[in-house]
Order: C-alpha cells, then sequence, then structure tokens
C-alpha cells in the first residue's frame, strides 16, 4: 500500500526510497529493515551532541509527566523561566528578552514583527527589511520573502514582500557588500532591519564569509540605526565552532533567531532573543502596543525541559573541545578530497564541511542531488547535497571511524559522478 504521508522537500514523483527509521543514538539511525544509517547532516542541521542523549531524554520524560502543556499568555512556568535565565546568560550581550516559537521559521517571522513592531511603536514606522544574497531564513512567507527568490518559493512570489538585496560578500569583493549595505541604510527608505546568517549561509549552498564582514555589516547598521537580526538558527549551537557564530565577529545583534540545537535536536523549540530597546517599545500601558504574536504551544514545557538540560550540557560538559576534535578529524579528511578533479571550492568553518562537485548542470536542481543522495544512502550514510555541494554537518558525538567512511564515500562518488 502506498503511504499517504506526504513529505517535506521530496518529489515523490520520483520514487526515490524512504527508509523507515526506528530507533537511533550518537550519530547512527537504525532502520526498520535492519539497516543502519550515519547521519551525516545531524538529521536537517538539529541534532547537536548526539541522537537521545540521556540527559536529554531523561528531562523529556520527567517533564512529561509533571506538566504536558500549559497557556504561556499570561501563565508560565519553571522550565521557560530557566531556559530563558539560561539563555541570557550566555547570549551576546544586549540580549534581554526572550521569546518563545516553535521553529526556525517562527523564529525568524518573531525578529521581522519585532522590528517592525519596535519602529511602528516608537511613532516612526519603517518596513523594509534588508537580506543578504543567497539567504535562507525559512518556509513561512516572511521567512520566504527574506530569502532568496528562486526554486524553493517560485510558485508563492506573488505573496512575497518586496525586500533590499546586498550582494553576497564574495572573497576579494567585500567592499562591494559593504558599500551596498551603507547605501541601502542611507536610502530614501528607512531600512527597518537587515536580517543575516552569520559567517555561513546553510540552503544558499554553504558560503562562508569573514568574521571582520560581519562585524563590519553589524557596525554599519548601528550607524544608521537600522536593527540587526542575526538568524542563528543553523550556525548556533556550536556549528561554526564557537557556541554562537556572532561571537567571533564579537558582535551582538539587536535580535537574535535560535532553534534546532536548542534541545539538542530532540524535540522542536524556537526561539527570539531581543535587546531591552525592543522589549521596552513594547513595554506600555496601551494593550494596543503589545507584541501581538502567539502559537497554542508557545515555550511548551517539554521543549523547555528539554533545551534546559541542553543549556546544563553546554554548561557542564566540554562540548566546545569534542567540536574542535570533530573539526580536526574532518578537515584532515577533507584535505584528501580537495586534491581530487572532480571537486571544487572546497571549505569548512568549524564542524561544517562542504565540498562542490564539478557539473554542468550546478544549483539546487542539478541531477546530481537525487542521485548522490541514492549512493550515499547505498553506502549506509544519511548525506542530503544542496545541488553539487555535498556537505557534512554530524552531531558531535559522531566517531572518528564515522567520520572516515563518510569521507572515503565521498572520494568515491568523485569515481562515480566525475565529469
Ligand atoms: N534559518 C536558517 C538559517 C535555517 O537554516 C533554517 C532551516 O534550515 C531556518 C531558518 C528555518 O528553520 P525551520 O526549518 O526550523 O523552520
Amino acid at each position: 500500500m502506498t503511504s499517504p504521508v506526504w513529505h517535506p522537500f521530496t518529489q515523490h514523483g520520483l520514487q526515490e526510497p524512504v527508509p523507515t527509521v526506528i530507533r537511533a543514538e550518537g550519530a547512527l539511525l537504525h532502520c526498520a529493515d535492519g539497516s543502519t544509517l550515519i547521519d551525516a547532516i545531524s538529521s536537517w542541521w538539529v541534532t547537536t551532541h548526539g541522537h537521545c542523549h540521556p540527559r536529554i531524554t531523561a528531562a523529556i520524560a520527567a517533564q512529561a509527566q509533571k506538566l504536558d502543556q500549559v497557556i504561556f499568555a499570561g501563565y508560565t512556568h519553571e522550565p521557560a523561566e530557566e531556559v530563558a535565565r539560561g539563555l541570557i546568560a550566555i547570549a551576546p550581550s544586549g540580549l534581554s528578552h526572550v521569546f518563545f516559537s516553535d521553529s526556525g521559521s517562527t523564529s525568524v517571522e518573531v525578529a521581522l514583527k519585532m522590528a517592525l513592531g519596535y519602529w511602528h511603536n516608537r511613532k516612526q514606522p519603517r518596513h523594509r527589511i534588508l537580506v543578504l544574497e543567497h539567504s535562507y531564513h525559512g518556509d513561512t512567507i516572511g521567512a520566504m520573502s527574506v530569502g532568496e527568490r528562486g526554486v524553493f518559493n517560485r510558485p508563492y512570489a506573488p505573496l512575497l514582500f518586496d525586500v533590499g538585496t546586498i550582494p553576497f560578500p564574495v572573497e576579494g569583493q567585500e567592499q562591494a557588500t559593504l558599500d551596498a549595505l551603507e547605501s541601502a541604510c542611507r536610502g530614501e527608505q528607512k531600512p527597518a532591519a537587515f536580517i543575516v546568517e552569520p559567517l555561513i549561509l546553510g540552503a544558499g549552498g554553504m558560503l562562508i564569509y569573514g568574521a571582520g564582514i560581519l562585524r563590519a555589516m553589524r557596525e554599519i547598521c548601528a550607524s544608521h540605526d537600522v536593527l540587526f537580526i542575526a538568524d542563528e538558527v543553523m550556525t548556533g549551537w556550536g556549528r561554526t565552532g564557537t557556541l554562537f557564530a556572532c561571537e567571533q565577529a564579537g558582535i551582538s545583534p539587536d535580535i537574535m533567531c535560535l532553534s534546532k540545537g536548542l534541545t539538542g535536536g530532540s524535540v522542536p523549540l524556537a526561539v527570539t532573543l531581543a535587546s531591552t530597546p525592543i522589549f521596552e517599545a513594547h513595554y506600555s500601558t496601551d494593550r494596543a502596543e503589545l507584541f501581538y504574536h502567539s502559537s497554542s504551544y508557545t515555550a511548551n514545557p517539554i521543549a523547555c525541559a528539554a533545551a534546559a538540560a541542553n543549556l546544563a550540557i553546554w554548561r557542564e560538559e566540554d562540548v566546545l573541545g569534542r567540536i574542535a576534535s570533530l573539526s580536526a578529524a574532518m578537515a584532515a579528511r577533507r584535505a584528501g578530497l580537495g586534491k581530487d578533479q572532480a571537486f571544487e571550492k572546497s571549505r569548512q568553518i568549524g564542524a561544517i564541511a562542504a565540498i562542490d562537485m564539478k557539473t554542468a548542470n550546478a544549483g539546487y536542481l542539478s541531477e546530481l542531488a537525487p542521485q548522490l543522495r541514492t549512493f550515499f544512502l547505498e553506502r549506509g550514510i544519511l548525506l542530503r547535497p544542496l545541488g553539487n555541494t555535498i556537505y557534512v554537518m554530524p552531531p558531535y558525538a559522531i566517531t572518528e571511524d564515522a567520520v572516515d567512511i563518510i569521507f572515503s564515500a565521498i572520494a568515491e562518488a568523485a569515481q562515480a559522478f566525475a565529469l
């Protein structure tokens, strides 16, 4: 019988295999047919420490027996309070308030609404948002609007709002990015905010840029009174080698989005952190000025308990040390690949490595992507190339042997798919 399930980002017409996963631990997924897969992309970039981390699963189980869910408008609970306090203690300075939601996309929607609400309540309405070329911020309408226009959102284009696009800071041409941002900030239509993925653009193709540019972009926004939104949904929780990518640039955004690894990747939760001025612009005795955003499950206690356990792991264990070792192991294996003529643009930041396979048909719709997916699946590896870009972003608990298997399979792919 065919399944009634409609999967995300899946062309069912291609009839690709859909493994049924029944159990997971560390970096391994166990399937119903008895096979085991190495999760080389952290199940869409969420699993940080490893699947089914015992401290996180125990926290979820304990919380589920105490308080499963409660309305969060006008009510609170200790897991949410604990997460909020824990986040403010480790977030870039100046971020003082925590707004909960359920996914990376909703954390971005919240960030955009906070920015517009800030200007509205200050009686200086601004609506224009600046974005970086090739960005991806999620799949809801606002998040798509601030992302790259293309195959991901073409059918919905008429619903998307207009934005100002700043060119990606290609190495050697960074000044053009800074000049374009400066000019957009000075523009007649004053921008409300600039939203960026710090240090690396994920779904846009794992495009890396320097911390100096991130810092310069933040400074330009500050000097023109344009709010700076850091979308750390992918980069947060150690992926780039530091807890948050913003740390490498020594910057504090006005608004910061987190999700994915917030619960260690166990259950869905997101937060949007805001600076005091953003909160205060909504603080009043006038109910018309409150922040009008909610969802039924805002700050679900079970998800918050998972996030609190994740924060405790970060406080008490040497997670950054683990990431540094993983990063070094990945860099060593990647160095071998870089010499292969089939590849170009080998790159890495922290525990994210990427390489492009040379092809006549680059881009997300490259026919290489589904072929490579199947090739890796047949070798017991979950990899999901972005077009002709193969990237590796494993859970930090992955073993060196598993890292070897992944990079050997990528080397083998070079032979199988070389032009
Ligand atoms: N922002 C960034 C930078 C992302 O990489 C993603 C997802 O990959 C999102 C936002 C959207 O997150 P979600 O898929 O949880 O809605």
